[in-house]
């Protein structure tokens, strides 16, 4: 059975005791992984304290020369991190492998930044130039739905601009982060990245500790609001990405047939276990029904299965809460409307939901006003546009939103109107290393991704010169 490590101080150490994960598609342990006491915790925080001073005066070359160097053992090692994602986290073998290739590719982002030196004034008064340091100490915090890909995330951007890191994935999926530690053991200088795992204890010490600088943390609202309330005492630098419900909207004008699939994938990927996967979609009554059709065939066609087996589009539940949660909406989705596609949980091991369509509910029920984080979208149906802005603005999330149209003009005019970090035309669920990240309301707060979300790594610093 493979094994993983603890990344401490430049060592790979056991914990205080191992525990199983377990494999969503069967509900049985298929590793252990160590997990941190508290004292390893706060060792890890005095390793990368320790370390800061000499990386934050590493020149910018090396710290992306290693960074990229990480990239290349990660593509190297790719094959084996996919089928370990698959199991740790349920996702099919195809947006695993997808996973591991993001995160590549986001590291190679992070190691092409350089934030020079700017110059904003040079005349015959005053020479103005605007310096990025690092903050010191940075806590990352991840959770399970894009384990490898957001913890790395939070890796790259603090590590290039010259902080120290101590990363903790989320209790249920901390394989994939352990060994992206055992890489970058060989490569990084001690106490420079520190790679913790736990039972869901240590993420208020890491959170709260006075030496960490900045948290950026991934997960739900409830959790970030925790860690603001923590960070608060020593004004901890912050980025929070949390919980989402975005609503995608159908203008009257779409052809169906080209857009279906393109709905589908927006909130059935990884089993809908994403922040800004499509959680709600509103339909105008004159393309209703077809709509509704359309989408409960592309349900019961899809295969749902083990992640590793040839074929499957959709895995199981990440975990046994997750799956718990599912079922509730399930009964919400058969209560407040009809099922069209699905609307039970396999009967077989594991975690598995079957693709579920609900229409004929309305903004009332929890299925659509709360975040179900599961394979289960309601179809709303709507008659006025400026209602149906509003309907979907009235959550206090703002992550994402998608409008649909085959007039992207018209498009536009609803989507500058949707109050969210991101709004997609005619797509939805994109993101990419240079494009801002960001929720707005209790989406989040800060930027992540672009120049500009990985300045929130620095402390702007001024010199101003007299001439
Ligand atoms: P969660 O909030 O339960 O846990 C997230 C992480 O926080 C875990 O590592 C957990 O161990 C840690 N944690 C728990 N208590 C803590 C505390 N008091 N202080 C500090 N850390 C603590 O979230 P989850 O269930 O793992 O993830 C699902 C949620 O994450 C969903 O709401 C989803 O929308 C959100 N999410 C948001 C984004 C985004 O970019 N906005 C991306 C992915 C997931």
């Amino acid at each position: 059975m493979r094994t993983v490590k603890l990344l401490i101080d430049g060592q790979l150490v056991d914990g205080h005791k191992n525990t199983d994960v377990i494999n969503p598609a069967t509900g049985k342990m298929f590793m252990q992984i160590p997990l941190a006491s508290e004292n390893q915790a706060l060792e890890a925080i005095a390793a990368a304290k320790r370390a800061f001073p000499a990386w934050a005066a590493t020149k910018i070359e090396d710290r992306q020369a290693m960074l990229s160097k990480l990239a290349d053992r990660l593509q190297e090692n790719a094959e084996e991190f996919a089928r370990v994602l698959v199991k740790e986290q349920g996702k099919p073998l195809a947006e695993a492998a997808a996973e591991v290739l993001y995160t590549e590719a986001f590291m190679r982002y992070f190691a092409a930044y350089d934030a020079g030196v700017e110059t904003i004034q040079d005349d015959d008064d005053l020479q103005v130039e605007v310096y990025r340091k690092p903050l010191g100490v940075v806590v990352g915090i991840a959770p399970w739905n894009l384990p490898l890909l957001i913890g790395a995330n939070k890796l790259g951007p603090a590590l290039v601009t010259g902080n120290t890191v101590v990363l903790k994935p989320a209790p249920t999926t901390s394989a994939t982060s352990l060994m992206l530690g055992e890489l970058a053991k060989d490569i990084f200088p001690a106490g420079v990245i520190n790679i913790i795992a736990d039972e869901n204890d240590l993420g208020a010490i890491l959170s709260s500790h006075p030496d960490v600088a900045k948290v950026s943390f991934t997960g739900s609202t409830v959790t970030g609001r925790k860690v603001a309330g923590t960070a608060a005492s020593s004004l901890k630098r912050l980025t929070l990405e949390l919980g989402g419900n975005d609503a995608g909207i159908v203008l009257d004008d779409v052809d169906i047939g080209k857009i279906a699939e393109r709905i589908f994938a927006g909130a059935f990927m990884n089993c809908g276990q994403v922040c800004i996967a499509l959680k709600r979609l509103y339909v105008h009554e004159s393309q209703y029904d077809e709509m509704c059709d359309t989408l409960a065939t592309i349900a019961n066609n899809a295969i749902v299965g083990d992640g590793l087996d040839n074929g499957v589009q959709i895995g199981p539940l990440q975990n046994i809460i997750q799956y718990k949660k599912a079922q509730k909406y399930l009964e919400a989705g058969a209560r407040d409307g009809k099922i069209i596609a699905g609307g039970d949980v396999l009967n077989r091991q594991g975690y598995f939901v079957q693709p579920t369509i609900v229409r004929d509910i309305d903004d009332s029920s929890p299925l659509v006003s709360e975040e179900q984080f599961a394979p289960i979208l309601p179809i709303i149906k709507y008659s006025d546009l400026d209602e149906v802005i509003s309907r979907a603005n009235d959550s206090e999330y703002g992550l994402g939103g998608s409008v649909w149209s085959s007039n992207v003009a018209r498009a536009k005019r609803v989507a500058t109107q949707i109050s969210s970090g991101t709004v997609w035309i005619n797509h939805h669920l994109h993101f990419s290393p240079h494009i801002p990240f960001s929720g707005a309301k209790q989406s989040g707060m800060g930027v992540e991704f672009s120049r500009e979300g990985i300045s929130e790594f620095t402390q702007c610093s001024v010199i101003s010169v007299s001439k």
